[in-house]
């Protein structure tokens, strides 16, 4: 009787089941191939200050160009690569490589370029953190001040402490930090007020529907009144439109971001953006940066 209810459970895995489970072996050893390979580039999409109306930072987004499958976007590998661990080592190679190049295009262009770049919760998490972001710094020659790392509200409110103590080494060292996606996990009040941080970002579905959307509206007042409450600025994800530009700027939002300015482009593409199109002067500007 055992053995049939063990066969049963075989048959119940070998159709669909066993075969996304051999697609995700596959793109798991081809995962684990690719920083080897060096098939990672990192894009790079602006972040506008929104008082002065010019690039301030740009955000890393990590590709991965793969011979059999294209340009394959991070929503279809970074949770392959935390659950299976690989995260480290290629978190580890986007610490190095922001910095690096975010430092060479501070040199072309003699900007005060700011990166920020984003880490999974297993990177928050990993007890050698400090160090690589330390190593990362020393080798680019990079200074503190100009580097953000994007967390999210799950990963700091799981272990309180832990994470206060990670966060605090990292602000001794001048370094920022960001929650990304605000307003889509859930966020103790209480606890975000004792955390050292610098800037909240609005998650795009909030952003996408105002202002027509009421309630979008009311959320992302509420938002912007928070972070200004704990002393924070705020950045806006996913800006399309120049009717979300009037109304964060009237709300007293510090700084923009979406595909109304420029997608994420490789840096070569971002050095041309920053020398040609880093002009947006309000009414002047009508999202022709638009780039790739
Ligand atoms: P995120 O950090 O919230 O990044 C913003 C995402 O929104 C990016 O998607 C960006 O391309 C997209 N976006 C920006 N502006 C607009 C807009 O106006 N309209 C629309 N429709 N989308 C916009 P992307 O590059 O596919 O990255 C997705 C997520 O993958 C990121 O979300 C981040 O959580 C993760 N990710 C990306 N790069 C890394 C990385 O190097 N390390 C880690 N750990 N995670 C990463
Ligand atoms: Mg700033
Ligand atoms: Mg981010
Ligand atoms: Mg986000």
């Amino acid at each position: 009787k055992v053995k049939q209810a063990g066969k049963n459970n075989y048959r119940f895995f070998s159709q669909e089941m066993n075969e996304s489970f051999l697609q995700e072996l596959e793109l798991e050893a081809k995962l684990r191939r690719a920083l080897d390979r060096k098939e990672f580039i990192l894009y790079y999409q602006p972040q506008i200050d929104i008082q002065e109306n010019t690039v301030d930072g740009v955000e890393a987004l990590i590709r991965w160009d793969n011979d059999e499958l294209g340009l394959v976007s991070p929503g279809q590998f970074i949770p392959l690569a935390e659950r299976t661990g690989l995260i480290l080592e290629i978190g580890n190679w986007v610490l190095q490589r922001a910095c690096c190049e975010t430092k060479f295009m501070q040199e072309k262009t003699g900007m005060d370029l700011e990166i920020a770049v984003n880490l999974s919760p297993r990177q928050f998490k990993d007890k050698e953190l400090i160090d690589k972001v330390d190593n990362a710094l020393d080798q680019s020659g990079l200074a503190p001040h100009y580097l953000t790392l994007e967390i999210t509200e799950s990963i700091i409110m799981e272990d309180i402490d832990q994470s206060i103590e990670t966060l605090m080494q990292l602000k001794e060292r001048g370094i920022n930090i960001s929650v990304d996606d605000f307003g889509t996990g859930y966020s103790s009040l209480n606890y975000l007020s004792t955390y050292p941080l610098d800037e909240l970002k609005i998650d795009r579905s909030f952003i996408m529907d105002i202002p027509a959307d009421e309630e979008k509206v009311s959320i992302s007042k509420a938002v912007i009144n928070l972070a200004h409450a704990l002393n924070l600025t705020v950045t806006a994800e996913g800006v399309e439109e120049y009717e979300q530009i009037k109304f964060l700027k009237e709300n007293e939002c510090e700084r923009l971001q979406g595909y109304y300015y420029s997608k994420p482009v490789p840096r070569d593409s971002m050095l041309h953006f920053l020398e040609y199109k880093n002009n947006f002067e309000e009414g002047k500007y009508d999202g022709t940066g638009y780039l790739a």
